[in-house]
């Protein structure tokens, strides 16, 4: 018997799940990772912790199967996308600690940039932004002594987590990293699929720092013995966002994938054709099974669930996220009250960081019950307004839209989405679409699976939930919210 292991390395737990031929995840182990916040807006981790705790979930994983290395017959690897490892090649150390996809320490540089906002976007697909990797490489490079001539030579090397894992894995052996984990560092050409000459000379990164970019779907390297256990080939590769599409069997063009966690990612599958925004998402590669490029539009929200903790944990409005759902029912609407959850700013489309988050339409008649349905309302028209905006790129309509991630798990909310959006919302059987995708990917690079058919058959559907509210509804509903998002806006 073998299986297939994913490594999902995410911001908060690096988990390991393992799969069999029908891909059912048979077992399933989370280690905590610990993030450090030096200064107000800084996000830190430590990669070599980092490390620790996904071997750790790795052992932890194979324990409770009752099975060891030898019976795994491939690894994928998911992660956190865009945190910055910069680490001695000499001796595997890193030179700083890992910066976090949220830490907003080169939001000055990248006001900078925004000069260059044009051609940035044109070759990357993204906006100018600290949340991807080069301004953080950069960032490492000037801070830390002597490292930008290391660098240079290739003494340094820098990595994603992808990276940072593989290169653990492989005993220092094997420096490489997926399209859709370069297409996240402001520093990849993605109609071209390679490190763009003209962006490193702009975030003063030398080439020679940087992992190979190779297939997300093939065998790149194979694990050290001495420290895996035994020599397994690592064949999957996707940032956790693009993961997921794959998880949840999104691989032809118009299919899209919306995950609620802590903030919203939506992404659209947009085939081989390099995407241009109109309606300022961005534009990212997906995970391609074949050697052809593949891309995808997305959005992201800031602060979706996020929203639920704070009523939990600031307001203290509800004691657990999941009471949220019979609350909101208990009333038919919030009675035109909505909650704006701009708390660091708003994401796509508008792109506000100044924006603050706000409660608007309050009467004396309104409660804890309406702001906390209409906290969860705001995840749905928040996505509404990344699929209008995905609508609108692509001129396409979005046939159904599948959810994952801790929120999806809402009924109410579920409904609510399908109401708001008019469009059926399906909730798969297995919510942990980030490892599965991994897991696809390797099972299908190492022939574990025999083609994109039958993995795609693996997916199925838990719950749809079809969209039952009258139109006139949904469209005074839809202009309030319009109405309550230019309150909070700035510009
Ligand atoms: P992440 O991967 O971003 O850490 P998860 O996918 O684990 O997040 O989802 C956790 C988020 O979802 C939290 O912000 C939490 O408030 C929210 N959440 C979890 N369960 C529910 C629920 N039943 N209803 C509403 N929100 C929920």
């Amino acid at each position: 018997m073998s299986y297939i292991l994913s490594l999902d390395e995410g911001t908060t737990s690096a988990r390991a799940a393992l799969y069999n031929r029908e891909a059912r995840r048979i077992a399933l182990a989370s280690v905590p990772t610990v993030s450090h916040f030096p200064h107000p807006g800084w996000v830190e981790q430590d990669a070599a912790q980092i490390w620790a705790s996904q071997m750790q979930a790795v052992r932890n994983t194979l324990g409770l199967a009752g099975f060891g290395p030898n019976d795994v017959r491939a690894i994928g690897i998911t992660n956190q996308r865009e945190t910055t490892v910069v680490w001695d090649k000499a001796t595997g150390v890193p030179v700083a600690p890992a910066i976090v996809w949220q830490c907003r320490r080169t939001a000055a540089r990248c006001r900078e940039l925004v000069a260059h906002a044009t051609k940035i976007t044109r070759k990357s697909g993204l906006v100018v932004d600290a949340y991807f990797s080069g301004t953080k490489i950069e960032w490492i490079l000037d801070k830390v002594d002597g490292a930008r001539a290391k660098a240079a030579n290739g003494d340094l090397l820098f990595g994603n987590i992808d990276t940072w894992l593989i290169w653990n894995l492989t005993g220092g052996r094997v420096h490489v990293t997926d399209p859709t984990n370069a297409s996240r560092t402001m520093l990849f050409n993605l109609g071209a699929g390679d490190w763009d000459d003209e962006l490193l000379a702009l975030l003063n990164v030398p080439r020679a720092m940087l992992p190979k970019v190779v297939p997300s779907s093939a065998i790149v390297g194979y694990t050290d013995a001495a420290v895996f256990g035994a020599e397994v080939p690592i064949a999957g590769i996707a940032g956790d966002q693009q993961a997921a599409l794959a998880g949840q069997a999104c691989f032809a063009k118009g299919m899209s994938k919306n995950t609620y966690g802590t903030g919203c990612f939506a992404l659209l599958h947009a085939g081989d054709k390099e995407p241009i925004s109109e309606n300022r998402l961005l534009a990212t590669r997906a995970a391609s099974v074949t050697a052809e490029a593949q891309f995808a539009v997305e959005g992201s929200i800031f602060v979706a669930g996020a929203a639920v903790q704070w009523l939990r944990d600031k307001v203290g409005l509800i004691e657990s996220a999941p009471e949220t759902e019979a609350i909101a029912n208990s009333i038919p609407n919030t009675g035109g009250v909505y909650v704006v959850p701009a708390f660091v700013g708003l994401g796509a489309p508008h792109w506000d960081a100044e924006a603050r988050a706000e409660i608007t339409g309050l009467t004396l008649g309104s409660g804890k019950a309406e702001i906390v349905r209409a906290t969860l309302e705001s995840m749905a028209y928040q996505t509404r307004e990344l699929i209008a905006a995905m609508e609108a790129d692509s001129g396409a309509r979005l046939a159904e839209l599948r959810v994952d991630g801790g929120a999806a798990a809402n009924n109410f909310l579920m409904q609510f989405q399908a109401d708001i959006l008019d469009r059926p919302v399906v909730r798969p059987a297995d919510p942990e679409t980030t490892a599965l995708g991994a897991a696809f990917l390797a099972g299908l690079a190492t022939g574990y699976w025999k083609s994109l058919g039958e993995v795609q058959s693996f997916w199925r559907a838990e719950r749809t939930f079809e969209p039952a509210m009258a139109a006139s509804t949904r469209d005074t509903l839809w202009s309030g919210w319009q109405r309550a998002v230019g309150k909070a806006r700035t510009a």
